[in-house]
């Protein structure tokens, strides 16, 4: 039986963090894994899909070089390595995660674990007293009737990952971040893409401008898109659709969200985070779950970025208007992208910056251009820290630069 201050069920983002937070501040700390530390962000999620992502990006530049000059001819695409290149990525931040937490005296037991009692963890072969516990056990897929995962047709986005070639066509059930994001990988290697959303928009959480700007993007990617559409039902393979067209890919993924892990627990002093809270399933609202439990640091649950990847990637954070009409709510500015010379340098102008205010504040951004995943962060740290749109505009932005973008589109709030 080994002792301990904290106990954390589950080696994804929110256990691994806290178990390094905790471990900074003196604790002893043990942390159970069932399956590869690192849970599903570093092995299924986040960064296998931007692995994915940035050959699938370099695959799809190729069709633009000529225009610059660079003529080749012979491209192929072997499968095979741009899976290994994913697992290669994968195995090494693995491997320094799992030496992180052993060289900060963290003991990681690779067991399936369950609470027996207010302060004892069980695994099939040991019992461990720890004087707080923390289940941090994730999520999983959501599956949905009439679309059970046969791993086969019907994939989630774990047998994505896993396939041995990739499919002729492909129809993506669900254009949250994970069905976009797979639409954009898979367009750019070939695939001829479909995409079916309930809502009468492509990714329905974010700006109407945005969802607008890929439907766009998506259409000159020839990804046939599908709104206020589901599927109604399949027989051999046979897709109906709700608005009565047959189709008939080779696969189908369903990213329609994913539900929380939970392990059986009645006490009231246990805590949960990460993606088991069913809050924002998010890595990073993890991590910071875990830095606000044990570094006691809070953050502010208004202000979590959100990063949809790509080219151009796409972020938001705060409020979004959902409709032009409630943009009269706002005061707003929109800058387009292609008034920058970085954008034009870079070949890539198909975007723009949104942001809303209210009484000098900004209340929300929306972006879509290249490097959008770092330039939400500058709007993070204003609103985290109550700068007001006057206190932004005296920042001396560097050129040339996306983020002129954010001071121009300052200048007219
Ligand atoms: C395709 C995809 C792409 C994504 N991309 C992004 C992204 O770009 N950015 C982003 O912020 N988020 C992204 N996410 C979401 C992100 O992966 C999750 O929000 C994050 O992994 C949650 O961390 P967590 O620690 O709560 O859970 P997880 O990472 O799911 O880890 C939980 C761990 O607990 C283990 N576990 C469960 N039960 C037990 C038990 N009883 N005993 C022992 N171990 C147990 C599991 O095996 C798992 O390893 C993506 C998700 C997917 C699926």
């Amino acid at each position: 039986m080994g002792i301990f201050d904290i106990g954390i069920i589950g080696g994804g983002p929110a256990g691994y963090s806290s178990a390094l937070y905790y471990a900074s501040q003196g604790k002893t700390v043990v942390i159970f894994e069932k399956d590869e530390l690192g849970g599903t962000c570093l092995n299924r999620g986040c960064i296998p899909t931007k692995a994915f992502l940035h050959i699938a990006d370099k695959y799809s530049e190729l069709n633009t070089l000529s225009k610059f000059g660079i003529n080749f001819s012979d491209v192929a695409l072997d499968y095979s390595k741009i899976k290994e290149y994913k697992e290669n990525v994968v195995a090494k931040l693995r491997k320094g995660l799992e030496l992180t937490l052993k060289n900060s005296g963290i003991t990681i037991v690779k067991a399936e674990a369950n609470i027996i009692a207010e302060n004892k963890i069980k695994t099939s072969d040991d019992e461990y007293v720890c004087d707080k516990i923390i289940i941090a056990t994730g999520s999983k897929p959501k599956e949905i009737k009439g679309l059970e995962y046969d791993h086969k047709f019907i994939i989630s986005s774990d047998d994505i990952l896993n396939l041995e070639t990739l499919p002729k066509s492909i129809l993506i059930v669900g254009s949250g971040a994970i069905g976009i994001e797979w639409a954009r990988i898979l367009s750019s290697l070939g695939v001829e893409v479909s995409i079916t959303e309930l809502a009468d928009r492509l990714l329905p959480l974010a700006d109407w401008e945005v969802s607008k700007r890929i439907e766009r993007q998506f259409k000159m990617k020839k990804i046939k898109t599908y709104r206020s559409t589901y599927v109604e039902k399949i027989e051999n393979k046979v897709i109906t659709l709700s608005n009565g067209e047959i189709i008939t890919p080779e696969t189908v993924l369903v990213a329609v969200g994913r539900e929380p892990i939970t392990i059986k627990n009645s006490y009231n002093n246990i805590d949960i985070i990460g993606d088991a809270s069913a809050e924002i399933m998010l890595a990073h609202y993890a991590v910071s779950q875990a830095k606000e439990l044990a570094l006691n640091i809070p953050f502010d649950k208004k202000f979590v970025p959100s990063v949809v990847y790509g080219n151009p990637e796409i972020s938001w954070i705060g409020q979004v208007s959902k409709s032009k009409e409630d943009d009269e709510n706002y005061k707003v500015s929109v800058f387009p992208i292609s008034a920058l010379g970085k954008a034009h340098c870079d070949n890539s102008i198909d975007g723009f910056i949104k942001i809303l205010a209210k009484d000098n504040f900004i209340i929300g951004a929306s972006i879509i251009s290249p490097e959008a995943s770092a330039l939400i962060q500058q709007i993070a740290i204003a609103m985290t820290n109550n700068l007001s749109v006057n206190d932004l505009k005296k920042v001396c932005y560097a050129h040339p630069t996306y983020s002129e973008g954010i001071l121009e589109t300052l200048l007219k709030l």
